[in-house]
């Protein structure tokens, strides 16, 4: 076993000093960091606890109307957070869509953010193949079980997909995480701050060298209740997406004024589906422009071997979404794991 130490930030500047030794890594909840070690897949000679760092815990209103949702709060308290559930629903939904309810217990927002690919040849260190956990050695899921993985946005380097539920919430609200370094502090949108695989598998996001997250703004609520987080999964809990679709809608009666989609499950980070949000915005909302919508979402897609299926499902899975954050009395949406119109 590999040696590791452990220290325990007092401070955010003390986390970044701490942080420049090579090797180190800030740890929170851990929920996926310590799994990522029991697995040989994560070897940090250093490990930094940043949970009693004052400050980052707290959810608070921002002067411009919009919210600052600390790092270290942890999954659950933020999806049942007043402010979270009455003016940004969808992040409720999707944060209570992820995982299960222990891990939502122990989870932060900020690991939520860089939690990993759940590939299963990232994960298991028998496979020689992988260039998200050995750059250079190649792609074990390009030949092998592909079911999960993407069709949209892939490289032939990396066909594995992001996680995170809570973050295709945050892509369709134009979210902003905030972090601080070496260098400073800056805002990153939340389209920047997970990457695609490209040449580089092996980096999941745009942070610098010992930066750390402090929070993660969002813009003052426009949707009110006309949003929806559908993930469709193999099974009702406990269950990483096949599909997701973050679905929020301005509307002037039947009209579209503003539609803000993102996908999960589809890619190496949450995918928003802009040519959707195109072909719906300032135009009546019709099941046949619905689907004109979607199928433009996934106009690029390629699937592997085995998933050819999330092509359809997608598109399926958006016009079910879009239909319901139109009509959230809907009881279209009632039982969102099946049955997709
Ligand atoms: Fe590794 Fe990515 Fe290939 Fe999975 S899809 S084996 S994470 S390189």
């Amino acid at each position: 076993m590999d040696p590791i130490s452990y220290e325990r930030a007092a401070d955010v500047n003390g986390a970044l000093r701490s942080a420049q030794e090579p090797g180190s890594m800030y740890i929170g909840g851990g929920t996926n960091l310590l799994d990522l070690m029991k697995g040989g897949v994560s070897r940090p000679m250093r490990l930094i606890d940043i949970t009693r760092i004052g400050g980052l815990d707290t959810v608070a209103t921002l002067p411009d109307g919009g919210l600052r949702i600390g790092a270290l709060v942890r999954n659950t308290d933020a999806a049942n957070h007043a402010l979270v559930r009455e003016r940004y629903p969808l992040l409720s939904q999707a944060f209570l869509a992820g995982a299960s309810p222990q891990l939502r217990n122990m989870a932060t927002v900020g690991g939520n953010l860089m939690q990993r690919t759940r590939c299963q040849y990232f994960y298991d260190t028998a496979f020689a193949q992988c260039n998200k956990r050995l750059p250079g050695s190649g792609c074990a899921a390009l030949e092998g079980l592909n079911r999960t993985h993407a069709i949209l946005g892939a490289s032939p380097q990396c066909i594995a997909v992001n996680p995170s539920d809570m973050s295709v919430a945050l892509a369709a609200l134009d979210a902003v995480v905030r972090v601080r370094g070496p260098s400073g502090e800056r805002a990153v949108p939340i389209g920047e701050f997970h990457r695609l695989p490209g040449a580089r598998p092996d980096l999941d996001t745009t942070l610098q060298m010992g930066e750390l997250i402090l929070a993660v703004d969002l813009p003052p609520p426009l949707f009110g209740d006309h949003a929806h987080y559908l993930k469709v999964r193999d099974r009702a809990s406990y269950a990483f997406a096949l599909v997701s679709v973050a679905a929020a809608l301005q509307m002037d009666g039947n009209t579209v004024k503003d539609a803000r989609i993102a996908l999960g499950g589809v890619a190496h980070k949450p995918w928003r589906a802009s040519a959707a949000e195109q072909a719906l915005n300032g135009r009546p909302l019709t099941d046949a422009r619905l689907r004109e919508a979607a199928s433009a979402a996934l106009a690029d897609a390629r699937a592997q071997r085995d998933n050819a299926f999330k092509i359809e499902l997608a598109q399926r899975a958006i016009v079910r979404a879009v239909k319901q954050a139109a009509n959230p009395a809907s009881p279209l949406a009632a039982d969102d794991a099946g049955g997709l119109a």
